[in-house]
């Protein structure tokens, strides 16, 4: 049995209060995780403040970056531990923690220290009101101690996308994984105590939700990085308030793809079928609704249906496009909870809406069959609440306007997915979506460099590449008064 620590100030605590975690697999014990104390907290805060007034805040920018690129190094070299840990944890296919994860994750690391170094300081030459030339430029500081709290649907990559920008921006990283996944930032804290980053630097604390309100809640914390349910979000806004620290929200969504007239159906079917169904439908990114213009409705609804049977689940060597089991037991109780309101709301399953039955130890698992329904008024509960599994409900439209007035039916605004061979209807319709990310004929095509800033419910913020390191940045404006000769003389 594994026994996963807290790592502070560059050593590594156990604690009396314990939790056990098992696999959603087949419901094995994964990990004995020691939950972080009051006191852990209070000194990995501490030991921060301390690594950004000394050591890792004052050195020079390449200094931070070259020990950071080295740091990447190291760990896709423990490839097959983070890849390991991650598949114990979420139960996951080997093909999806190595190449949706794994060393893109990583990457991150080079990625942002290559963007950081491309930073460029403002600058100005001026005339003061006293007639005395002025000079002013910006550089770029670091906030202080970033809380980095992540969730468990993509536990390394979303936890290296906080990790990353706060390191090389001088900032004290302090990781707070979900109390679900624990595995993978044990070994990214692992392979960090052995790298160049200074004690104090990067800190891991374990824990459920009392521990990351714990965090959120000390005075130390300069900045929160988070990423999660919108409801968590709204609470860490609070906490964030006493102190007016800084907040970034990525949260939940409930995202729609409009399938038009001029669409390549057999190309919106595959494509929905992996946006709503990959990662068993628990990425934020995930497709729920679906608006179909009425000519394709029947054809869309029975190809969708029959790639939603087609789904290979619990597969963990397949080497493809296939699900694992849902994240925990009582995430699945959530998810059936809402699969019944669709038939008492009036709707009807046209795919799966069931567990899947395999007859040996995955019974024990928390699986779910990718499920496919129709017929839902648009108050309907399916339709407005984030369900987070593999799911998805297919309505008709007519008009154009009336596909974007359904796909901004909704208090969350996280993505979209247009499909459209009509490259004018593409832009227009985009441009009428309240979404911080709008796919046009893809789904999770994207460059992590580019920017993502969900409305409503969706997030506070803007997230990614360049305005990550600005949201880990105290830019500080420095002016210097030429003063005039007689003065000087
Ligand atoms: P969650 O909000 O339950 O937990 C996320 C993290 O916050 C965990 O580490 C948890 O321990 C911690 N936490 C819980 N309560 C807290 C509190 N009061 N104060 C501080 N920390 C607290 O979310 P989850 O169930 O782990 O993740 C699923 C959610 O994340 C979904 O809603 C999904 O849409 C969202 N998500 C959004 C994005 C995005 O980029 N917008 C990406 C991935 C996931």
């Amino acid at each position: 049995m594994k026994e996963l620590h807290n790592f502070i100030n560059g050593t590594w605590r156990s604690s009396t209060e314990v939790f056990d975690k098992s696999s959603p697999f087949d419901g094995r014990l994964v990990a004995r995780v020691h939950v972080a104390t009051d006191s852990m907290i209070d000194e990995a805060v501490m030991a921060g403040r301390r690594a950004v007034e000394t050591g890792w805040g004052r050195m020079p920018l390449r200094a931070r970056a070259q020990i950071l690129r080295d740091l990447s190094r190291a760990l896709m070299a423990r490839m097959d531990d983070l890849v390991e840990a991650d598949m114990a944890d979420t139960g996951r296919s080997l093909w999806q923690a190595r190449n949706f994860d794994g060393a893109r994750a990583i990457r991150q690391f080079d990625a942002y220290c290559d963007l950081a170094l491309a930073m460029e300081n403002r600058s100005a030459s001026f005339t003061g009101s006293d007639g005395a030339q002025g000079l002013w430029y910006t550089q770029q500081r670091p906030r202080g101690v970033i809380a980095c709290i992540a969730p468990w649907n993509m536990p390394l990559l979303l936890m290296i996308m906080k990790l990353a920008p706060a390191l090389v921006m001088g900032n004290a990283a302090i990781a707070k994984p979900s109390e679900e996944t624990p595995g993978s930032a044990t070994v990214l804290a692992e392979v960090i105590a052995q790298s160049e980053v200074p004690d104090g630097a990067f800190a891991l604390l374990h824990g459920a939700g009392a521990t990351g309100a714990a965090l959120t809640a000390h005075p130390g914390v300069d900045a929160i990085s988070f990423t999660g349910a919108s409801a968590t979000g709204s609470a860490i806004m609070r906490s964030a308030a006493t102190g007016l620290r800084e907040v970034a929200l990525e949260l939940g969504g409930k995202n729609p793809a409009l399938v038009f007239e001029d669409a390549d159906v057999e190309a919106a079917i595959a494509g929905t079928a992996r946006s709503a169904f990959f990662n068993c439908g628990q990425i934020c990114f995930c497709t729920e609704r679906a608006y179909v213009h009425r000519s394709h409705f029947d054809a869309f609804v029975e190809g969708i249906s029959q790639a939603a049977r087609k789904v290979v689940i619990g597969e963990p060597a397949h080497d493809g496009f296939s699900i694992g089991p849902l994240i925990s037991q009582g995430h699945r109780a959530k998810v059936r909870d809402l699969l019944d309101s669709v038939t008492a709301d009036g709707g009807a399953f046209v795919a799966g809406g069931g567990v899947p039955r395999f007859g040996d130890s995955r019974d024990a698992g928390a699986f779910i069959e990718p499920s496919v329904a129709v017929g839902l008024a648009p108050e309907a509960r399916f339709l407005r609440e984030e369900v987070f599994g593999p799911v998805l409900h297919v309505a008709p439209f007519d008009s154009e306007d009336e596909a974007i007035a359904l796909a901004n039916d909704t208090e969350y605004g996280l993505a979209s997915v247009i499909w459209t061979e009509n490259v004018h209807r593409a832009h227009r319709v985009a441009s009428q979506l309240r979404a911080g990310h709008v796919w046009l004929n893809a789904w999770q095509f994207r460059d992590l460099a580019s920017p993502l800033a969900g409305a409503g419910l969706s997030g506070v913020g803007e997230q990614f590449g360049r305005s990550s390191l600005e949201f880990c940045t105290q830019p500080q404006t420095v002016t210097l008064r030429v003063a005039p000769l007689e003065e000087t003389v």
